[in-house]
């Protein structure tokens, strides 16, 4: 296992799509298995396979603290609940920004496991959140992005970051 290095924004990386899995080989468990233990490192809940420069639609997401193994999905795709809450984020490629928002309370996903295998599963509160923020990175999208736009000009001013780094709000 290694422990793979974090991009931080405003890195253009951060900001491509990442593709599906096609092939799940050694590469692949190996690619899950150093996030993992990157995620565990860094102390984050969650890391997605872009944050660390690999454009696999691959993600990894821990919040029982390190004491099992990460959750593992490959190729996700989320269907989020009708229910919103406010939500205080924070992500490990926007060191020292933490901001307000908007998320599903629940979420239904489907993905796939580290062999292909196909399965589905309703998740609620954190975890559902947090999935949200991770299925987010493999589209290119960051929860700054999210946060209101007052906030956003605010942060670019004080950071001195770009406005193409948060052009891509939705
Ligand atoms: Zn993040």
């Amino acid at each position: 296992m290694a422990i793979l290095p974090i991009l931080a924004h405003p890195d253009p990386r951060l900001r491509e799509s990442a593709q599906p899995v096609a092939i799940f080989d050694e590469d692949l468990a190996r690619l899950v298995d150093d996030l993992s233990e990157t995620l565990r490192v860094s102390g984050g809940i969650g890391l997605a396979a872009p944050q660390t420069g690999d454009r696999r639609q691959v993600l990894v997401i821990d919040l029982s603290g390190g004491e099992s193994p990460p959750e593992v999905y490959i190729n996700p795709e989320i269907h989020p609940g009708s229910t919103q809450c406010l939500v205080e984020e924070s992500c490990l490629s926007v060191p020292g920004v933490v901001g307000n928002v908007v998320r599903a309370i629940s979420v239904r996903v489907s993905a796939q496991d580290t062999l292909g295998t196909p399965f589905e599963r309703e998740l609620e509160g954190m975890p559902a959140v947090c999935l949200q923020h991770e299925v987010d990175h493999l589209q290119g999208t960051l929860f700054i992005d999210r946060l209101p736009l007052l906030q956003r000009l605010r942060l670019r001013l004080r950071r001195g970051w770009s406005a193409t780094g948060t052009a891509a709000a939705t």
